[in-house]
């Protein structure tokens, strides 16, 4: 495959989905480049940099099991800790030298007689070029591309517009009218830093959320130190965290009413901090909890109580130069305004205008909805690979147990391909539908679909596309002990 192609393997992103896959082609002394677009590693860890952001699973497990991490300073590492384990990462695996930095994607297209796949990259000045590829490995994610709220005027609001997703770190809200539409996961943790420093935020709330207390103590020195002497209490440790977080998944998929509970205290944590009833009624949650991902912090119902902070429930209806009109007529004038509002989820691949084998296009073809085998491997399209894809997302723990399972399913494909003498291996079309029809069928009573919430987790036609509706034990004995028969090996080396 070297002699025809620049690269055996190319992975396309350098978040933990890019670099896990690195480390493990690494390991297996495969010929392997990772195109990353920006200037540095890091996906979400880069990108999201705005104040308060932090990952709401705990550091421990939010880790590469292979690379536990003593030094965690805390239960929720804040993006800052989780960037520099992964630039740790990097340094550790010798990956740096792999990636290729300032090198968008533009196109990906499979080439059937030649068997290899033909990657049209850009550059910031401009310049494109081609690189050649036997397989090709989607390490892209699903939260990359910010969702803009489709407001009439918007566009001549004068002030500073910034979306959480690109931040501008010389950015100030000191003194300023600060104004935050969105209260899913980044809102709760922006929130609170903006009302500290702004003169007067104002949080354009559509759906209240679901908030818990956060446990999220300081780890202090004789911990860290027993962590990095005795690696297997550390180990203990993050098996704990795994076990307890798996059974919020039986709770999402079969048994919302065990949500119950923590819908309770949820509302004890709200009670305590917003003594304002009416107030109180606004930030009330209608769905059941666990419909959207749940969000965890002791300071978003206290930033809200201030004197200074203003929920406005009613829609926005118009933008202008110095701020948002809402439904009840009040205009809101804004210094800056800051666009909490999520992702486009369906759309995160469609940048890489991927065309596979017999004249597909994974736009069109994932236009009805996007589906897979395992989240991995999409039939028609040989040799490419995907992390992270349909359903195969999580609300309820750590994705890194994804991505490390997936990372293991494609290192078996390709171990099992070369084995055979082949150079192709595609999943079988006819597995598909089956299990887009388990997915539905186990889908059907999960709180997403029944919680009474619209949310990013869902399509259009109100299908669960996004998350994998079991167990990440169920998940990873799937993944590990893959069907062989499921795919088609061809093409001779
Ligand atoms: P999100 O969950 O999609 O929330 C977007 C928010 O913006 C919602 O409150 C939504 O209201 C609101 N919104 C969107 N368009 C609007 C409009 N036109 N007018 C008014 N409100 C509007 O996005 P996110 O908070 O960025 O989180 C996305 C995902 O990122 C999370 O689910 C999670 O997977 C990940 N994340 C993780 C962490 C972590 O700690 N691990 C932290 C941040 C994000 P509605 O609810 O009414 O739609």
């Amino acid at each position: 495959m070297t002699r025809q192609v620049d690269h055996e393997i190319v992975i396309i992103g350098s978040g933990f989905s890019g670099i896990g896959m690195g480390i493990a082609l690494r390991r297996a002394r495969r010929d392997f480049v990772i195109l990353e677009k920006a200037q540095e590693i890091g996906g979400t860890w880069r990108d999201n940099r705005y104040p308060g952001c932090a990952c709401d699973v705990p550091s421990h497990l939010y880790s590469f099991s292979f690379e536990p991490n003593p030094y965690w300073s805390r239960a929720y590492a804040t993006a800052d800790e989780i960037q520099d384990y992964l630039l740790y990462c990097v340094e550790k695996y010798q990956l740096r030298d792999r990636v290729q930095f300032d090198t968008a994607v533009q196109e990906a297209r499979y080439d059937e007689g030649l068997g290899i796949w033909h990657l049209a990259v850009g550059s910031s000045d401009g310049t494109m070029r081609t690189i050649t590829a036997g397989s090709v490995v989607l390490g892209v994610g699903a939260l990359h591309d910010p969702v803009l709220p489709d407001i009439p005027g918007l566009e001549h609001f004068r002030g500073e517009l910034m979306h959480t997703a690109s931040w501008d770190p010389a950015a100030t809200v000191f003194g300023k009218r600060v104004g935050v539409i969105g209260t899913g996961c980044s809102g709760v943790q922006v929130i609170p830093p903006l009302a500290e420093d702004a003169a007067h935020l104002t949080v354009f709330q559509r759906t209240p959320v679901w908030v818990l207390p956060k446990i999220d103590p300081e780890y202090p020195d004789p911990l860290v130190d027993a962590y990095e002497k005795h690696p297997a209490l550390m180990k203990a440790h993050r098996a704990k965290i795994k076990v307890a977080n798996e059974l919020r998944a039986v709770a999402f998929t079969q048994q919302p009413v065990m949500l119950k509970l923590a819908s309770r205290l949820a509302l004890q944590h709200l009670r305590r901090a917003v003594k304002d009833p009416e107030l109180r009624d606004k930030l009330t949650p209608e769905y059941t909890m666990g419909c959207k991902r749940i969000t965890m912090s002791n300071t978003y119902f206290p930033a809200l109580a201030r004197e200074d902070v203003t929920v406005a429930t009613d829609a926005i209806v118009e933008g202008d130069a110095t701020g948002l009109t809402t439904a009840d007529g009040v205009h809101h004038d804004l210094d800056v305004l800051v666009l909490a509002t999520g992702f486009d989820v369906a759309g995160s691949y469609r940048h890489l205008n991927i065309h596979g084998a017999h004249g597909h296009d994974l736009t069109a073809d994932w236009d009805a909805g996007i589906e897979s085998y395992l989240g991995v491997t999409v039939p028609h399209y040989p040799n490419l690979f995907v992390l992270l894809g349909p359903n195969t997302g999580l609300g309820h723990t750590s994705v890194l147990l994804m991505i490390e399972a997936q990372v293991d399913l494609i290192t078996q494909l390709l171990d099992e391909r070369d084995r055979r003498g082949t150079s192709v291996v595609t999943v079988r079309p006819s597995v598909v539908p089956g299990f887009t029809a388990e997915v539905a069928r186990r889908s059907a009573k999960t709180v997403w679909k029944a919680g009474g919430c619209n949310s990013w987790y869902l399509d259009e036609d109100g299908s669960n596309r996004v998350l994998w509706p079991a167990t990440v034990i169920e998940y990873e004995h799937r993944v590990r002990h893959p069907e062989m028969v499921d795919y088609e090996f061809s093409g001779a080396i």
